[in-house]
């Protein structure tokens, strides 16, 4: 059996371990954390990435916890005037083999982790920090705190955006600041006045500004993540700080009044500071040697397409699959040579991803030029929306992806 070590149990490690330890392989997982925990905020799944979930037997799990938004509204955070709608629910799960979901970000962290645990065959180790790795033509050391070293076939890192992997692998320095600050919250959906509950995903769109809210926890919650310009002091790599709400009201003050009862019911936020990579240029920066990076490791990306987790669960689907059918976890690879097998299938799997991920990415990135824009630009986005309806927000060689 061959081994794989995972660093990072965030949802891109966890989807790696689920889905390689599916195909046949022994896995060991390290997360620095002393347990595993998400930062409570929501996530989009989109159908591409919900149909690999099923793939991976989480379809009554996710079916459990996840809202199934009926339609995805566009308005103006000026005016609150309706600019265009995607309808969801049966439409583009028909269109695309899977539904559309909204989810708590626990709730899905919480449902990867327990289906590696019944699937078997996954250590995790947690309170592990990995510190460094070295690689051979045999095969690939992880260095962990404490100085323990443990050894595998190949290293999947999936440690995030501030990956310690990937500087040793590329040393191309930290992400870099965007500018761009995001507001999130949940609240109860209980505690909201009736016409601020929500069943759908709403975007608001204004000048150097948006605002996304939607569902989770079936309808129980609303997620709310407000994006603003703007810059912080301090290390912004962790979900630990709070956000303002009179500040945040303050810069959302020239909004409409629906906008503005909505920002105003919700009592704490936690801020984030976004930070990004420009789109992947080539194979390399997804894989190289025995080392493959996978999730916000290999292309954090601006949160405007809903899809930082998404590509992060592709990867590590594609990942098993290439690893799988080059025979890695059966007979069937035994006969090849030991020293090039597993780089030879890293650089299959990074060739399989790169490009759509820096697709991913650079659309994310003009998605935030349209959302924000002001004047004759915004007065064009508008015009273009009414014009040509939901074709704009279809998305079908993302959505009918992998
Ligand atoms: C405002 C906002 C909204 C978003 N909305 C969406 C959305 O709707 N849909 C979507 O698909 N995505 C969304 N995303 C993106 C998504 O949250 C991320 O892309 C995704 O969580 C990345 O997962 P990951 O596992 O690659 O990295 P992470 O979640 O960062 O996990 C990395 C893990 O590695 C661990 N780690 C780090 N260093 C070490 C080390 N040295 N040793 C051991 N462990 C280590 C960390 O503790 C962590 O557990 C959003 C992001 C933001 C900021």
């Amino acid at each position: 059996m061959r081994k794989v070590l995972i660093a990072g149990g965030g949802i891109g490690g966890l989807s790696a371990a689920l889905a390689c330890a599916r195909a046949g392989a022994e896995v060991a997982l390290f997360e620095r954390s002393a347990e595993f925990s998400e930062f409570g905020a929501g996530i989009q799944l989109s159908p591409n990435v919900v149909k690999i979930l099923y793939g991976l037997g989480l379809r009554d799990a996710l079916h459990a916890v996840v809202a199934f938004p009926d339609r995805l509204q566009v308005r103006s955070a000026i005016t609150g005037a309706e600019l265009g709608i995607l309808r969801l629910g049966d439409e583009i799960a028909s269109r695309y083999g899977a539904p559309y979901l909204t989810i708590h970000r626990a709730d899905l962290h919480v449902l990867l982790l327990a289906a590696v645990q019944q699937q078997g065959g996954a250590a995790l180790n947690l309170g592990n920090t990995v510190t460094g790795f070295e690689q051979t033509g045999a095969d690939v050391a992880l260095r962990l705190a404490h100085d323990d070293v443990v050894h595998g076939d190949l290293l999947v890192a999936a440690d995030g955006g501030w990956s310690s992997i990937r500087q040793q692998l590329l040393g191309d320095g930290p992400p870099q600041s965007t500018g761009h600050l995001a507001y999130r919250a949940l609240i109860s959906q209980a505690r909201l006045p009736e016409h601020l509950r929500t069943r759908q995903v709403t975007a608001w769109l204004g000048p150097k500004m948006h605002v996304v809210q939607y569902p989770v926890r079936g309808v129980d919650f609303v997620n709310l993540v407000a994006i603003v310009h703007g810059q912080v002091q301090g290390d912004m790599s962790h979900w630990d700080h709070s956000g303002n709400a009179a500040e945040l009201q303050q810069r959302l003050a020239a909004t409409c009044k629906p906008l503005k009862d909505l920002i105003q019911a919700v009592p704490a936020w936690r801020l984030w500071a976004l930070s990004i990579r420009p789109p992947m240029r080539f194979a390399r920066e997804q894989a190289s040697g025995r080392v493959a990076l996978l999730g916000d490791a290999a292309h954090p990306m601006l949160p405007y397409l809903a899809q930082g987790a998404g590509m992060a669960i592709e990867d590590a689907a594609v990942l098993a699959r290439v690893l799988a059918q080059g025979g890695l976890f059966s007979d069937a690879g035994s006969s090849a040579d030991p020293a090039t097998l597993v780089p030879d299938l890293l650089r299959g799997y990074a060739r399989q991803r790169w490009q759509r991920n820096a697709r991913v990415q650079a659309t994310a990135i003009r998605n935030g030029k349209i959302f924000h824009a002001s004047g004759l630009m915004a007065l064009g986005r508008n015009a273009v929306m009414k014009i040509r309806g939901e074709a704009v927000m279809d998305q079908p060689w993302l959505y009918g992806g992998v």
